[in-house]
């Protein structure tokens, strides 16, 4: 019988969800897995570049594709990804398509045959899918242990129902740490019931349900989350991240994730004519798109703070003041549509990075060493920030105080956006976080080591799971 393990992956289509599944695709096939990335049509040429170049090294790792239902539910062809969702009403009819790509992830296992799926969590029906197969389901979330927490202890208590108001900060309760947090900052489907709630509750179910899950963390960086996370919510985790360190040198950071709108080479001769820690790094994530008038103020802190900079925007942002682009060259280095985010990250130049605490961003920062200047917008954004600033101390919030998904307004003032920055790079503060986070930056990368905690976790997992296939 062929012993080597066979895992299949289905990564739900947006980049913050795809890119850390890539990461672990190649990490499996690297320790001797065959990994097989399901996906649908247009997402193929995030994957495959890097899968080209691991083939070459002789890893197995292959995609395996499945079409998505746009016909049927009335999308245009080729709108596969979460970011090309440009109107609000494409929005249930994607994820219509989406919850019809059960029989078809049925028809690719019946196919390939993997001795175990691992699954998005955005997949709730995955659990049921791979236990006709008699193979194990794993869930990936793709979110921090510490969020996971959080969001059980707001759905066991539900304190924030009983607040007078929306604005008073409440304690998380149950956690190892005091969390505070306002109904404000809040997901809408916790605040409220909607139908994302349900969605939710079967997302919780299929986590019950299934094997187990992994987590782009490590066991050094939120030991008593984990802890509560196994004992207090009795799931069964694996933590084998940052998945970002695997990508090792230029070309993998290059390649990461979506084309890049800059030159490599240019890129790295601006850092590299900038003394170390004094550039800042400004990037929202990949889906949303700021207000002109906030994006305004933004750049108003940025001129007045008189720091370096490295500011990624989408494309169809225009809202510069006048004269901006001239007065910051040499100063400021704005980049429209997708930057090469861990290669500048993990550039000497790098001295602080400002977020929106998506995990996989934020994970980055500490995988490079980089504090934080926090700005949390929606998904579970206000949750990391409370990890990275008061956790971890090794961040300073700008003070986002409200939970929005598609923003219309100035939510943060150009005075608070200057001081966070100016406290982060130039401040006493910022000194001090910057040792914590290099110490940080250690821990992640011993964690991933022969022998480390996450290399461990790992390794465990795949033991495990050669075991029950036997
Ligand atoms: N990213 C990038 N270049 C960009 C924007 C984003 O490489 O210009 C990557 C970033 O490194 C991270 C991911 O996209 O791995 C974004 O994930 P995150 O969880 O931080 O935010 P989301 O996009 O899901 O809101």
């Amino acid at each position: 019988m062929d012993s080597q393990l066979h895992i299949a992956l289905f990564p739900y289509m947006a980049h913050g969800h795809m890119i850390p599944t890539m990461d672990m695709a190649r990490i499996f096939a690297s320790n001797g897995v065959k990994a097989t990335i399901i996906t649908t049509p247009s997402n193929v040429p995030f994957f495959s570049k890097a899968i080209e170049r691991d083939r070459q090294l002789g890893f197995e790792i292959f995609i395996q594709l499945m079409n998505f239902p746009t016909a049927e539910v009335g999308l245009p062809e080729g709108c596969d990804n979460a970011s090309s969702i440009i109107a609000p009403e494409m929005i249930p009819k994607f994820c219509k398509a989406v919850s019809l790509l059960q029989n078809p992830l049925e028809n690719i296992l019946k196919d390939c045959h993997p001795n175990c799926l691992v699954a998005d969590m955005m997949f709730p029906w995955a659990t049921d899918v791979a236990s006709k197969f008699g193979i194990p389901r794993l869930v990936f979330h793709g979110v921090s242990t510490f969020a996971l927490c959080v969001l059980d202890s707001l759905r066991r208590y539900e304190t924030h129902k009983s607040l007078a108001s929306d604005f008073d900060p409440f304690t998380v309760l149950g956690l190892p740490n005091q969390i505070k947090l306002t109904r404000l900052q809040l997901p809408n489907y916790i605040r409220e019931k909607n139908k994302h709630t349900e969605a939710m509750d079967q997302i919780i179910q299929s986590e019950v349900k299934s094997y187990g899950v992994l987590i782009n963390s490590f066991y050094e960086l939120e030991p008593a989350y984990l802890e509560h996370y196994r004992k207090v919510m009795g799931r069964k985790a694996w933590l084998i991240g940052p998945l970002s360190l695997c990508n090792k040198d230029t070309e993998d950071k290059v390649q990461r994730g979506d084309k890049t709108s800059i030159d490599k080479h240019e890129c790295l001769k601006w850092l590299d004519l900038k003394k170390p820690n004094s550039v800042l790094y400004i990037c929202f994530g990949s889906m949303f798109n700021f207000s002109g008038p906030q994006l305004l103020e933004l750049a108003r802190a940025l001129e007045a703070s008189g720091q370096n900079f490295i500011w990624v925007v989408k494309k169809e942002e225009k809202f510069l003041p006048e004269g901006f682009e001239r007065r910051m060259e040499g100063k400021g280095l704005i980049i429209r549509g997708w930057a090469p985010q861990v290669l500048i990250l993990d550039h000497e130049a790098t001295g602080g990075f400002m977020t929106h605490c998506g995990w996989n961003s934020t994970l980055e920062a500490v995988a490079s060493g980089v504090p934080m200047v926090t700005w949390p917008l929606y998904a579970e954004q206000f949750f990391n920030e409370k990890l990275v600033t008061e956790v971890l101390k090794v961040g300073i919030s700008v003070g986002s105080q409200e939970w929005s998904r598609h923003e219309k307004k100035i939510l943060v003032r150009m005075e608070d956006i200057e001081k966070a920055v100016t406290m982060v790079m130039v401040g006493e503060e910022g000194e001090v976080m910057k040792n914590r986070a290099k110490e940080l930056e250690e821990m992640s990368r011993k964690a991933v080591e022969n022998g480390g905690s996450s290399f461990s976790d790992l390794n465990a997992l795949l033991e495990e799971l050669k075991v029950i296939n036997v």
